[in-house]
């Protein structure tokens, strides 16, 4: 299937079949590494099942290439990584069962089958012998090889077992199906619906770790439609699932946010493979839900949903478990900015309009017009072209005031230092008044963005309010 040298030809491969051989023990390399082979996907992570101690052999490894092995005792695995950063685990063959309300497996010893068994997909399940007798050769106990032909996701074992044990399966699967544009076989998708609320016994982290990978794949669209399809997408995400459904009224109807919102997604992707400008597009419309209104005059209305989403960002990051730094506050950001670069190119495009949008969006400015780019959903051909005619404008006017202004990461030339200095005042309302006046009118062009205009202008605004400068 490939034209690439086998990576059995690896010598850290034949490092592992020295030892495994003259210990007597049998290993496999087993899991993602073998399936992205034949996929032809990079994969730099092995997993190697030992079926004896996983944590011998890579203590044993870790003395023949001198490199630090690290030691996970209660979960039975090592991991070290090899020479050239491939980072290798080990772990004895298992034989799992677990108790019903909870993921901690009782774990036995087991063969090289009851490991397949009990891993998540039989993609995920194939395995290379790494003894010298039989080096090389596969074992696909489960028709793994048959399902990455066929492109399917299915479970090595009755699949309600599967999901039962460990519910995250649930979202691999929805994430490998996303990944790798492949199907959820028939008997497993059932099964997801039947199981579905299991999810709930999941740490939010597993599951985040799981959405950034849907996220991040080509189409990401595939991933919340299944999501949504198997009954998950209540449990692990609300506010997104709120956003489905078409209301009318008087005969008026609004389109469904959830399509449109997954739709700009998908046009993102294609254009970026930033995570969190992926995950913009992912909330940017977040708050529809909450501003929907309907007027019999004017239809359907969202009024303010870009502020209430900006709003609502930290809470759904922080429920999802994703990061409440920098990227929640961009992602924050470009929601509440969505609407800007639409909103100035329905007017006419004026260089104030388009420096306060520098000011604001700084060096995410680009990010934010490939959001917005992104939006233009409409089925109507002429409407877009003539949105995308009108952004194309915008783009020009703001490299144009960008290079004569440099307002994209703009700092007032008067600072509020400068201010009480002169005047000999502590700090108060009064400072701010006269750098907000400042501000406004370098980026209504009234002034130019330099310190002397800045000054003057510092000064008029001081006598007005009656200030005297200290001598
Ligand atoms: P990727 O590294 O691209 O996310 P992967 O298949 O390598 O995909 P890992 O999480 O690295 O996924 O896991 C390695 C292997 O371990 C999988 O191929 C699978 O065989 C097994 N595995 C991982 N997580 C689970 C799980 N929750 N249940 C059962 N088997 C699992
Ligand atoms: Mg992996």
């Amino acid at each position: 299937m490939s034209e690439k040298p086998h990576p059995l030809s690896l010598s850290i491969f034949k490092d592992i079949t020295e030892i495994v051989d003259s210990l007597g023990v049998a290993a496999y390399v087993v899991g993602g590494y073998v399936r992205d082979y034949y996929l032809c996907r990079p994969s730099t992570d092995i997993d190697v099942v030992v079926v004896g101690s996983g944590i011998e052999v890579a203590k044993a490894l870790g003395r023949k290439l001198h490199t630090k092995v690290s030691v996970f005792k209660t979960f039975g695995t090592a991991m070290l990584h090899d020479r050239d950063g491939r980072e290798i685990e080990f772990v004895g063959a298992r034989r799992e069962s677990y108790s019903p309300d909870s993921r901690k497996p009782a774990v036995e010893e087991g063969s090289i089958e009851d490991d397949q068994l009990r891993r998540d997909f039989t993609i995920n399940a194939l395995a290379w012998s790494l003894n010298a007798e039989n080096y090389g050769e596969l074992l696909d106990s489960f028709g793994g090889m048959a399902d990455l032909e066929n492109q399917i996701i299915r479970t090595p074992t009755d699949p309600d077992v599967t999901f039962s044990d460990d519910p995250l399966r649930m979202i691999r699967g929805v994430r490998f199906a996303t990944q790798l544009g492949f199907d959820l076989a028939p008997e497993t998708f059932d099964a997801i619906a039947r199981n579905k609320d299991r999810i709930t016994i999941v740490s939010k982290e597993r599951i985040a770790t799981e959405l950034h990978k849907i996220v991040a794949s080509p189409r990401p669209s595939i991933g919340f439609e299944l999501l949504h399809l198997t009954g998950l997408l209540p449990y692990i995400f609300p506010e997104l699932d709120a956003l489905r459904g078409v209301e009318v009224r008087c005969g008026k109807a609004h389109k469904d946010n959830f399509v449109h919102t997954l739709k700009v997604l998908d046009n993102v992707a294609q254009k970026s493979d930033n995570l969190w400008l992926r995950w913009a597009a992912l909330l940017h419309d977040i708050a529809k839900p909450r501003t929907k209104a309907f007027d019999a005059r004017i239809g359907w209305s969202f009024h303010g949903h870009e502020v209430v989403g900006s709003k609502m960002i930290p809470e759904i990051f922080r429920k999802l478990r994703l990061p409440l730094n920098e990227k929640m506050k961009y992602v924050r950001k470009l929601v509440f900015l969505h609407l800007r670069p639409i909103i100035l190119s329905e007017d006419e495009v004026t260089d104030s309009a388009v420096r306060r949008l520098l000011f604001e969006a700084g060096d995410d400015v680009e990010d934010l017009m490939t959001l917005c780019e992104a939006d233009i959903t409409s089925g109507i051909d002429s409407k877009v072209q003539r949105y995308l005619r009108n952004f194309a404008l915008v783009r020009v006017k703001m490299k144009e005031i960008e290079e004569k202004d440099r307002v994209r990461n703009f700092q007032p030339p008067i600072t509020g230092e400068i201010i009480m200095q002169t005047y000999g005042i502590e700090p108060c309302s009064i400072v701010g008044e006269i750098k907000a006046v400042i501000k406004d009118a370098i980026l209504d062009g009234e002034i130019p963005n330099d310190y002397d205009a800045a000054f003057a202008l510092m000064e008029k605004v001081a006598a007005e309010k009656g200030l005297i400068r200290k001598q």
